[in-house]
C-alpha cells in the first residue's frame, strides 16, 4: 500500500560532494532538488517576487532569476527581502551572461542577496576577455561564499573549445561523427571552466555543473560522460523542452533514464507555459517525475484507470481528477500538521474489472460502478473494504474519509 522502491541501476553514481546552497543540501546521496526559473522581468520588484513565491509554494526549492541588467542587479536584494518578509528564505539563484562580472562587481549587495550563481562559460567573453571575466565571477563567488552553478549550453558553447574539438578530431584514424564531437566539447567546457574555477580558488565542494541540450538522446549520452569523468554534482534539464506534452514528455524521457543510473543531484523542467497558464507547472512535472519514480514524495498521488467502454459515465473522471486536486490544495496544511502524509496512496477506478485490486493496493481506494453494474462504489482503507458509497453525494463522502484518514493515520507534527 506504500509506492514501491526505485529499481537500482547496475551500477548507479555516488557523488560524493555535497554543496549547500543555503539551507538546500545537493550532492552527496541528498534527495534530488527541484529548481524553477521565474519569467518576470527581474527589474520588477514585487512582479518578480511574487512569482518566486508561487514557485516555492508550488515546491521549487530553489528559484533561479535572471541577472541581465544594472535594474535587474538593484532588484534582487528588494526581491529577497520582499521573500523574507513572507517568511519564504528559498535560495536565489542568479543567471549570468556576457556582463555577469561587471555587474557582480558594481552591485555587491546583489552578489550578496543570492545563494548561488549560475554562469555560462560559452557567454562569459570572448577571446582574450573570457578568462579574466570568468576569474572576476570567480573571485566574487569565493568573496562572498557563494556556490557557482557552471552551466553549460549547446545553444551557447564556447565556440573556441568546440573549434578544438573539431581540430583534435580532424587528426583522428577514425573521426567521430559531428554529433559526438558536439557532446565532447560540452563535456570538456564544462570539465575545464570547473577546473579553471578551482584554479582561481573556488572550492571544489561549491560547484555545480549541468551541459544540457534539447535533444533526449544526446542528453542522455552528454550526462552519462560527465558523470563518468568529475564528482561535481550535476543540474539536470532538458534545455527548450517544449510546450504541454511534448516538453513533459521529452523531459521525463531524459530524465527518467539518467535518475535511474544516480545521475542528478537537482533538475529542472523548462517547459514553455500554456498562453495564460501558470508557471508552476514546471515545479508540478519535476516533482511528479521525481515521485512517480519511488525517488522522492511531494504530495498523495492518486491512481486512476484510464476509463473504458465499460464505464461511460464522466463521473469516474470528474471525481479522479477532483481527488488529485484536492490532496493537492490541502497538502500545504497537511504537510505542516502531519508526518508523512504526502506517501498517501488514493485509487479511484472505473469498474469492477481492476477496480477493487488496485484499490486494495492504494492507501484508500473507491471502485466505481461501471455501466450495467450495481450502483455502489466500495471503499477500501488500507487493504480492507469498509464501507460502500451510493447516490449524489459520493465524492464529498470520498473527501470526508480521505480527511479522516489523514487525521488518523499520520502522526501530528509537535507546535
Ligand atoms: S478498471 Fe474498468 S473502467 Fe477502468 S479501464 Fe479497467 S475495465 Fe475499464
Amino acid at each position: 500500500m506504500t509506492q514501491s522502491s526505485p529499481i537500482s541501476a547496475p551500477s548507479p553514481r555516488r557523488c560524493t560532494r555535497l554543496v549547500r546552497i543555503g539551507q538546500v543540501a545537493v550532492g552527496a546521496g541528498a534527495p534530488v532538488v527541484v529548481q524553477s526559473m521565474t519569467n518576470t522581468d527581474t527589474a520588477d520588484v514585487l512582479g518578480t517576487a511574487m512569482q518566486v513565491a508561487e514557485l516555492a509554494r508550488a515546491g521549487s526549492e530553489m528559484v533561479r532569476i535572471t541577472v541581465n541588467n544594472e535594474e535587474a542587479a538593484r532588484a534582487v536584494p528588494h526581491i529577497r527581502d520582499r521573500l523574507l518578509a513572507l517568511n519564504m528564505d528559498v535560495p536565489l539563484v542568479g543567471d549570468f551572461h556576457y556582463n555577469g562580472h561587471t555587474l557582480l562587481s558594481k552591485h555587491p549587495a546583489c552578489a550578496e542577496a543570492l545563494a548561488k550563481l549560475r554562469i555560462n562559460p560559452g557567454n562569459v567573453g570572448a577571446g582574450s576577455k573570457r578568462d579574466p571575466q570568468f576569474a572576476a565571477i570567480v573571485e566574487i563567488a569565493c568573496k562572498y561564499d557563494k556556490p557557482v552553478r557552471i552551466g553549460v549550453n549547446w545553444g551557447s558553447l564556447d565556440q573556441s573549445v568546440l573549434a578544438r574539438i573539431m581540430d583534435e578530431n580532424a587528426t583522428r584514424a577514425e573521426p567521430r561523427d559531428a554529433g559526438a564531437v558536439m557532446r565532447e566539447a560540452l563535456v570538456v567546457s564544462a570539465l575545464e571552466s570547473a577546473a579553471k574555477a578551482e584554479e582561481y580558488g573556488l572550492a571544489g565542494d561549491r560547484i555545480i555543473l549541468s551541459a544540457k541540450v534539447s535533444s533526449v538522446q544526446d542528453l542522455i549520452a552528454v550526462y552519462r560522460d560527465l558523470a563518468v569523468r568529475c564528482d561535481y554534482p550535476l543540474h539536470l534539464g532538458l534545455t527548450e523542452a517544449g510546450m504541454g506534452s511534448k516538453g513533459i514528455v521529452g523531459s521525463t524521457a531524459a530524465l527518467a533514464v539518467l535518475l535511474q543510473e544516480g545521475i542528478g543531484d537537482t533538475i529542472r523542467i523548462s517547459l514553455t507555459p500554456e498562453p495564460g497558464g501558470s508557471r508552476t507547472q514546471e515545479v508540478v512535472v519535476a516533482q511528479e517525475i521525481l515521485q512517480t519514480m519511488g525517488l522522492r514524495a511531494f504530495t498523495p498521488m492518486v491512481t486512476a484507470c484510464p476509463g473504458c467502454g465499460r464505464t461511460t459515465s464522466t463521473f469516474f473522471q470528474e471525481l479522479a481528477s477532483g481527488i488529485q486536486n484536492y490532496v493537492r490544495e490541502q497538502m500545504p496544511t497537511w504537510r505542516d500538521q502531519y508526518d508523512g502524509v504526502e506517501n498517501m496512496t488514493l485509487a479511484v477506478m472505473g469498474c469492477v474489472v481492476n477496480g477493487p485490486g488496485e484499490s486494495k493496493h492504494a492507501n484508500i481506494g473507491i471502485s466505481l460502478p461501471g455501466t450495467g453494474e450495481t450502483p455502489a462504489a466500495p471503499v477500501f482503507v488500507d487493504g480492507q473494504k469498509t464501507v460502500t458509497l451510493r447516490g449524489d453525494n459520493i465524492a464529498a463522502e470520498f473527501k470526508a474519509i480521505v480527511d479522516d484518514y489523514v487525521a488518523t493515520r499520520y502522526t501530528r507534527k509537535a507546535g
